[in-house]
C-alpha cells in the first residue's frame, strides 16, 4: 500500500516539509501530487457496508453465529453434482425466469413462473426489491430492530427510511405501519428476536398499504411460522420473499427468491436485467431443483430443528436465561445476571460462536442459533462454567 494516503511514508514526509525546512520543486511536485491525489474521493460513494457474522474456518469449532443449518442439503443434491455437465458451463445460464429452478419452485408454490423472481441468496432479492418498489419520496417503513441490512440498502440506494420501534416485547405493532409511507419491509419471524406476527395482523399491514409494496422477509418462516403466500392471491402489493440458505441448508449457494404478483416480478426483472441479466449460475440451479424436490427430508430437517430448539429452551432456562417465544432457528437470548458480552467473550474462547451485537436496546442479547443436538450439549456445557 505504499505511497496511500495514511501510510506511514507520506506521513512522514509530511512531518518533514512541515518543519520550517525550505521546500525544494521535488517537495513542491510531492504536494501538489498529493493534493490531487485524493481529489477522486469526492466523486466516490461512501457507504457503512453490512457487516456479517464471523466465517471462523477452523476444524472443531462449534458455529452458531450465522443461522446456518447443521444439516447437509438434500442427498440429491450431492447426486446432482455428479451430474453437472462441464460442456454446459460454455454456455450462459438460462434466463432467471426461465429455468428448471423457477419452474419446480412454481410447481411447489402452485403458482405460474410468472410469480417467481430468483436471485443470489435473499439479499440480493431483497436488495432488487428496495431498488425497485422503493423509489418514491416518502420513508419507506422497518422496525427498529430488525435484519440490519435494511438501512445499509436504503443508504446506499438514497431511499428516505423511518424505523418504528418494537413494543417492550419485541413486537412489530401493525398499527406503526398504517401511515402514509414509501413502502414497508419487516421479516417474518422478525431477525434476530424470533418474534412471529401472525397472519391476521400481516395481513393488516398489506391491506393498509395498497399504494405502496409490502416486503414481507420470510428466511426463516418454516421452523413453525405461519407465510403470508396465501395473501397473494388478494394483494398485488404484496411480495414474499423466502431462501435457500437456512431451511433447506444452502446458504453457501446464494439461492433466494421471491414470489408475488405478475405485474411485481415484471418490474423486478425489468430492473434486474438492467443491472446484470446472469446472477445464478447454471450449477446451482440444478442443485437447487434437487432441495426442492426432497420435501420429505426438508421437513425431516426443519423438525429436528424444531425439536431442538425446545429442549434450548428448557436448557437456557434453567442456565438463567430468558428469551422470546422464537420461531426462527435461532434463539435470541439474554441471561439474568452475566453480561451478554461476557459471555459472548466466554464462548468464543471455547471456540463457541454466537452473535451479539453492541447495539442500543439489544446489546445484552445473544443469538443463539439452533445447531445439532451435539453442538448445543457443548454449548449447554460452557453456559454452565460461566452462568451454572
Ligand atoms: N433476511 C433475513 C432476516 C436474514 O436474517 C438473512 C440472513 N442473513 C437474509 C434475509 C439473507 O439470507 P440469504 O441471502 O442467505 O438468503
Amino acid at each position: 500500500m505504499r505511497g496511500l494516503p495514511g501510510n506511514p511514508c507520506r506521513n512522514r514526509m509530511c512531518k518533514r516539509s512541515g518543519m520550517g525546512i525550505p521546500m525544494t520543486e521535488t517537495g513542491k511536485k510531492d504536494r501538489k501530487a498529493r493534493d490531487s491525489r485524493m481529489k477522486w474521493e469526492e466523486n466516490v460513494r461512501k457507504v457503512v457496508p453490512y457487516t456479517p457474522g464471523e466465517q471462523p474456518d477452523r476444524p472443531g469449532i462449534v458455529k452458531l453465529n450465522t443461522n446456518e443449518n447443521p444439516y447437509p442439503p438434500a442427498p440429491d443434491v450431492a447426486a446432482a453434482i455428479e451430474r453437472l455437465s462441464t460442456d454446459r458451463m460454455r454456455l450462459y445460464p438460462a434466463f432467471p425466469e426461465q429455468t428448471a429452478l423457477t419452474e419446480e419452485l412454481a410447481g411447489y408454490y402452485h403458482v405460474g413462473t410468472d410469480r417467481i423472481f430468483i436471485g443470489v441468496g435473499s439479499d440480493d432479492v431483497l436488495s432488487m426489491a428496495f431498488m425497485t418498489f422503493f423509489h418514491g419520496d416518502r420513508p419507506i417503513l422497518f422496525p427498529d430492530i430488525t435484519y440490519s441490512f435494511y438501512d445499509v440498502w436504503a443508504e446506499v440506494y438514497g431511499i428516505p427510511y423511518e424505523t418504528r420501534p418494537l413494543d417492550e416485547q419485541f413486537r412489530i405493532r401493525p398499527a406503526d405501519y398504517c401511515q402514509p409511507n414509501g413502502g414497508v419491509v419487516f421479516p417474518n419471524p422478525n431477525a434476530p428476536t424470533g418474534v412471529l406476527m401472525g397472519l391476521d395482523q400481516v395481513e393488516e399491514i398489506v391491506a393498509a398499504n395498497r399504494d405502496v409494496v409490502v416486503i414481507v422477509d420470510e428466511a426463516y418462516i418454516d421452523f413453525g411460522g405461519v407465510s403470508a403466500l396465501p395473501l397473494l392471491d388478494r394483494y398485488d402489493n404484496l411480495l414474499v420473499v423466502q431462501t435457500f440458505s437456512k431451511s433447506r441448508s444452502m446458504a453457501g449457494m446464494r439461492i433466494g427468491y421471491a414470489i408475488g404478483s405478475p405485474q411485481l416480478i415484471r418490474y423486478l426483472h425489468d430492473v434486474k436485467y438492467s443491472v446484470n441479466s446472469y446472477t445464478l449460475n447454471y450449477p446451482t440451479m440444478e442443485l437447487g431443483v434437487e432441495a426442492v424436490r426432497d420435501t420429505a427430508y426438508f421437513t425431516s430437517c426443519c423438525d429436528k430443528i424444531i425439536q431442538t430448539r425446545t429442549r434450548a429452551e428448557e436448557e437456557l432456562t434453567r442456565l438463567g436465561f430468558t428469551f422470546p417465544k422464537s420461531y426462527g432457528n435461532f434463539i435470541f437470548a439474554s441471561h439474568k445476571r452475566v453480561p451478554a458480552r461476557e459471555i459472548f467473550e466466554h464462548l468464543k474462547e471455547n471456540d463457541i460462536y454466537v452473535r451479539y451485537w453492541n447495539k442500543e436496546r439489544i446489546d445484552n442479547h445473544l443469538r443463539i442459533t439452533i445447531g445439532t443436538d451435539e453442538q448445543m450439549e457443548a454449548l449447554y456445557t460452557a453456559l454452565t462454567a460461566i452462568c451454572g
